[in-house]
């Protein structure tokens, strides 16, 4: 029997209620975006707000899933319930890299959870309380990441998740930027790769407020933290150091042995207190609303460029090709015309 499609609105509420198929068709619409996204977001902001953002980043390799893997199961056994966002903003349209970090992240959780499966669209676990992990991949559409992972992230926290811990692959600009938007960024790194001098040209001394430095049964660990404290030193020196005096501690973790996971765990909720005690949980949250905000008008607004270029703007682009006017007066003239009239999709409903 065929069975009925359930509108947002019915996904939204059962998701609400605990039905993980629910939340995994959801998340596939804000994976994919457009309209269905926009409904969601349209639900989620009302229900939002709760949970605490952790970001988690650092070299591919550096044990990142591993960790995760630790910290998810702790969590649910200290009764929290926690989702994981694994993102992976180079993975175009096959998802082919993510999908092998999902199951490593799943083989990772699942000896000690027992419970844990890959928490993808066509499954449907009995039990609310397992975490809900899940990777998110672009689909190739540039600057989706910007979109889709605030809302899912939202749409977790709607649904009772708490923390909400994104994952990312790499040190790249995207995973700073997807990083430095949470409350708590963790920052992960090994010995023997100069790993510290790598994440301060990446800018993630900036982001970070945890760093862990893993694989510590590893030579060379403990020259990592030393270089991290020296430039946690200069940082400070040359003013970069938050003026709230919360300097990042540096966390030595094996992840694999189960070795220096509470302390991690305690640092990032340590730094939430420090949050909450100074105002600047606020202040993130802010500076997230706004830079969605932005990335929303920016991507909307080239949208109805791209499309504007071949139909209202062409007798302009045409007039500019002749030399009859210039092409920053083109440009003008088009952007009066976008502004004025509803060109632009997907800031109108
Ligand atoms: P990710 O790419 O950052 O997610 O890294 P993974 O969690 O997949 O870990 C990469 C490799 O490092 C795996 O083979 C892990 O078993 C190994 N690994 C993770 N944590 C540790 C650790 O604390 N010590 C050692 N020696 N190896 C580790």
């Amino acid at each position: 029997m065929a069975r009925r499609v359930r509108s947002v609105d019915e996904l939204y509420a059962a998701a609400r209620a605990g039905e993980r198929r629910a939340l995994g068709r959801l998340l596939t619409m804000v994976e994919r975006g457009g309209a269905e996204a926009d409904e969601i977001s349209e639900l989620a902001h009302l229900d939002a707000g709760a949970a605490h953002i952790v970001g988690i980043t650092g070299a591919p390799g550096s044990g990142k899933s591993t960790l995760v893997g630790q910290l998810v199961t702790d969590l649910v056994s200290s009764g929290r319930r926690p989702a994981v966002l694994a993102v992976d903003p180079s993975s175009p349209l096959t998802g082919g890299a993510i999908l092998g970090d999902r199951i490593r992240m799943d083989d990772t959780i699942s000896p000690t959870m027992g419970t844990a499966r890959r928490s993808d669209d066509g499954d449907d676990l009995p039990r609310a309380a397992s975490p809900f992990i899940r990777s998110m991949a672009t689909r190739g559409h540039s600057g989706g990441l910007a979109l889709a992972v605030p809302l899912a992230v939202r749409l977790f926290d709607a649904c009772g998740y708490d923390p909400v811990i994104i994952e990312t692959v790499g040190v790249g600009q995207v995973e700073v930027d997807v990083v430095g938007a949470a409350d708590t960024a963790v920052v992960v790194l090994t010995p023997g790769m100069g790993d510290a001098v790598q994440a301060n040209k990446a800018g993630l001394l900036e982001v970070a407020d945890v760093f862990v430095v893993n694989k510590a049964d590893r030579p060379g660990a403990n020259d990592v933290r030393r270089d991290l404290d020296l430039m946690l030193d200069l940082s400070h020196m040359t003013g970069q150091e938050s003026s709230t005096g919360y300097r990042p501690p540096i966390v030595m973790a094996s992840a694999l042995n189960g070795e220096g996971n509470d302390e991690v765990w305690s640092m990032v909720e340590q730094h939430l207190a420090h949050l909450d005690e100074t105002g600047q949980r606020g202040t993130r949250r802010t500076h997230r609303i706004r830079t969605e905000v932005f990335a929303r008008i920016t991507q909307a607004l080239a949208a109805a460029t791209e499309r504007a270029l071949d139909t209202v703007g062409a007798d302009a682009i045409r007039r500019a090709e002749a030399a009859e006017i210039s092409p920053n007066h083109a440009a003008r003239e088009l952007l009066t015309e976008l502004l004025n009239d509803q060109h632009i999709e997907g800031l109108t409903s």
